[in-house]
């Protein structure tokens, strides 16, 4: 079969064996594959990647003098099922899959490690207990976007983040949009997205971001006023001498209303801010200019060192989380609001193109004003 492979920062599309399928596995015939920023980012930086999930205790991601099948943003249909599955999913039907293959020596990635080569391919083979099928006549192109957005809902759901909460997004390529679509779908009533790029903000709106803001313009941290947000120590400090202030003059006791608004939850607002760059420098700035008590959750992956300042995260309370990848669950959930409707990512494809045109699509999706996602087809 034709499948892209990279190996030393270069995607070639070759000729190689199919895909050999152990008990448990199927094999799917790709129809669709996204292209992911980890992908743009793994053709010269594997062997980082690899060296991080050493220092993690896993040894199984691919190294740059690798031949490496990329995809693990696919959508497909059964051809074959290998010794010992259940198959309840039939031949011929579209399913997608939780990227990770089982091997007698260990978990892969795939998509990311020389042992479980990628969809950039006509084929691959994915676990069947990690197989679902493809509800309700999805079309191919939106299931494709399931791992993605299933990316964006752990994120969300991470986050904690309430209704009537302010959701400031900081960066609007697909990590970004996919979160914005999610806060959304859970019903969040504010959100405010970010971008330097008018097309990423255009996006974004389609998106469904309440406010849209350029960062070189304005501060994406005041675009929204209204709501009861420490921005400064100064109103910390106020804050805290008013309130005494005011509840002494009422005429129950001081510290009990003071008890009785602590478990109502009534202090200040915690706006809950999305980190979807992953460039060095974006934690910190965050930390400079986000309300007080703001929870900072870091979707977007930095994979070098970074620096933050930890007195001014201290001084304003800030909470830091960190967030990656999706459960199984997860997964399973978000296949079933995109195909039910409750989500539509549409507005994310900018582009499709055949194998021949992997190595061309990375170099556009340099450019954050022509595209976002954009999709491999490997009949095209
Ligand atoms: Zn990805």
């Amino acid at each position: 079969m034709r499948a892209v492979v990279c190996q030393h920062a270069n995607l070639a599309v070759q000729d190689v064996p199919d895909p050999e399928l152990h008990p448990g596995q199927v094999r799917l015939e790709v129809v669709r594959c996204g292209i992911c920023g980890s992908d743009l980012h793994g053709r010269t930086g594997m062997d980082e990647w690899a060296d991080l999930g050493a220092r993690a205790g896993y040894d199984r991601l691919g190294r740059s003098n690798e031949p490496i099948v990329f995809g693990h943003e696919f959508s497909g249909r059964v051809a074959e099922h290998g010794p010992k599955c259940r198959r309840d999913v039939a031949e011929g039907m579209p399913a997608v899959a939780f990227p990770l293959l089982r091997s007698a020596a260990g978990v892969d990635a795939v998509g990311l490690s020389r042992h479980a080569p990628g969809a950039y391919a006509e084929q691959l083979v994915v676990q069947e207990a990690l197989m679902l099928p493809v509800p309700n006549g999805l079309e191919p192109e939106v299931a494709a976007l399931t791992e993605p957005m299933a990316v964006a809902w752990h994120a969300v759901r991470r986050s904690e983040i309430g209704r009537r909460d302010l959701a400031i997004v900081i960066g609007c390529g697909p990590i970004g949009l996919g979160v914005i679509l999610m806060l959304k779908a859970k019903g969040v009533r504010t959100v405010v997205a970010s971008d330097f790029s008018p097309g990423r903000r255009a996006l974004a709106t389609r998106c469904g971001a309440d406010v849209v803001v350029d960062p070189a313009q304005a501060s994406p941290y005041t675009a929204v006023t209204k709501r009861a947000h420490v921005h400064d120590v100064s109103a910390l400090l106020e804050l805290a001498v008013g309130t005494s202030e005011k509840l002494r003059r009422l005429p129950v006791g001081e510290w009990q209303a003071w008890r009785l608004a602590d478990a109502v939850g009534a202090g200040p607002k915690q706006p809950v801010v999305f980190e979807c760059v992953g460039v060095p420098g974006m934690i910190d700035s965050i930390i400079d200019s986000a309300p007080a008590f703001s929870r900072v959750v870091v979707v977007g992956v930095c994979v070098g060192t970074d620096r933050i300042t930890p007195a001014m995260a201290i001084n304003k309370e800030i909470d830091l989380r960190f967030v990656i990848g999706y459960t199984p669950l997860e997964f399973r959930d978000t296949l079933h609001m995109l195909a039910e409707g409750k989500v539509d990512p549409r507005p994310l494809i900018t582009g499709t193109v055949g194998l021949d045109g992997v190595a061309g699509a990375f170099e556009a999706l340099a450019d954050p004003e022509a595209h976002a996602k954009i999709l491999i087809d490997p009949r095209a």
